[in-house]
């Protein structure tokens, strides 16, 4: 979507923090959860609603900023101040010729598309519109031993974005000095009169440790479990590697059974139907098929359900031949194959101890988890 409106609007995204009590050594806002770091994750809520963004970081982040955010358009990377009032003032000293600026804390990564348009609407109708919300505690106010209890009936809590016509913020900013602890209250200061509009519960600013596993929304585990008798005469095929053998794996396609166990756990996780529905053996499309180019069709099926693999970890259970030379190129075939890292494949191999039909050589079995992400 682009910005069809009537006016022009730019979002000022702020990265400046230090997040300490995040946990992390490092700035809460490069956390990367799959794909994405928390900050992509804030800025790409923008995309196709602000015109231009501004990002504002500290000088010690300034590098990885840059480098993640060359990609996006019309972005501007700008250095904050001491406090996040200075930070603000510096980015809103490189706009010009914009109606409306939503300043939001590159920290809430939950922003709603909703939640923005509600705020640049009414800082463009009526001058101002901050993301807020009632208030669920009871709020206490407390000084030494005294506790007095508020009527929360009246109270806000304000969250970001908070928009504004970009030249009353700046007037705004230009009128005060000393620091404040968000825009509302500048502008306020400044003597205008700001208007909430309605933020929501989900749009956190991530603080804790438990926030950042917030981040990775709706995940589901699967699992998948696959055998094949051993025969003379074929061809052994585990995770799309060709492994030299006097014997192979029986079956209607290449019997690869630790991509079979890992194409079943892909589907139980989304919720879809086994592969004995998806290719069945009476289906002679399926005689002697590539395992690994039906795992791009469960692939595409998993990734039209809106999910990602975050990983995959798979056993084979074989008593002969030794696998652990090929198990690097196993993990790197089901890797690319399902669109992760190598590091998020793992792959055991183990014997039975010659015990039962794995033991004696008469078949080879395979386990696999998965866990995928929405
Ligand atoms: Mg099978």
């Amino acid at each position: 979507m682009i910005n069809e409106r009537t006016f022009t609007i730019a979002a000022v995204v702020l990265c400046a923090g230090n997040g300490k009590r995040s946990g992390l050594s490092y700035n809460k806002i490069l956390y990367r959860v799959g794909s994405k770091t928390v900050l992509e994750n804030s800025l790409d809520r923008f995309v196709g609603i602000a015109d231009r963004i501004v990002c504002v970081c500290s000088a010690v982040d300034r590098e990885a900023v840059l480098s993640l955010t060359s990609g996006y358009e019309n972005l501007t990377v700008v250095l904050g101040g001491a406090t996040r009032t200075d930070s603000v003032r510096n980015a809103l000293s490189v706009l010009e010729n914009v109606d409306v600026v939503a300043i939001h804390d590159g920290a809430r990564p939950f922003v709603t598309e909703e939640i923005i348009i509600r705020a640049v609407e009414s800082a463009y109708a009526f001058g101002s519109g901050i993301s807020a919300l009632p208030v669920v505690d009871a709020i206490k106010a407390s000084s030494g031993d005294t506790v007095h209890s508020l009527d929360k009936s009246t109270l806000k809590a304000a969250q970001t974005p908070q928009a504004f016509c970009l030249t009353e913020i700046k007037d705004a900013y230009n009128r005060i000095s000393g620091s404040y602890a968000d825009d509302c209250e500048v502008y306020e200061r400044a003597g205008y009169s700001p208007r909430l509009t309605e933020g929501d519960y989900s749009n956190i600013k991530i603080t804790t440790p438990e926030d950042l596993f917030r981040l990775t929304g709706d995940t589901r585990v699967g699992i998948g479990y696959d055998v094949h008798r051993m025969e003379t005469g074929r061809r052994l095929i585990l995770g799309g590697v060709l492994i030299p053998y006097e014997k192979g794996l029986l079956g209607h396609s290449d019997a690869d059974a630790l991509v079979h166990a890992v194409m079943d756990a892909l589907l139980s996780a989304a919720g879809l139907p086994d592969i004995g529905v998806l290719f069945p053996d009476t289906d002679a499309a399926y005689e002697g098929a590539d395992s690994i180019k039906l795992l791009d069709k469960v692939m595409a099926k998993v990734t039209n359900g809106g999910f990602r693999v975050q990983c995959v970890s798979a056993v084979v259970m074989a008593q002969r031949p030794k696998l652990a030379p090929y198990i690097g190129q196993m993990r790197k075939n089901i890797a690319e194959h399902c669109r992760v890292g190598i590091s998020a494949v793992n792959i055991s191999a183990t014997t039975t101890e010659e015990l039962g039909i794995i033991g004696e050589g008469k078949g080879i079995a395979s386990s696999a988890f998965c866990l995928l992400v929405r």
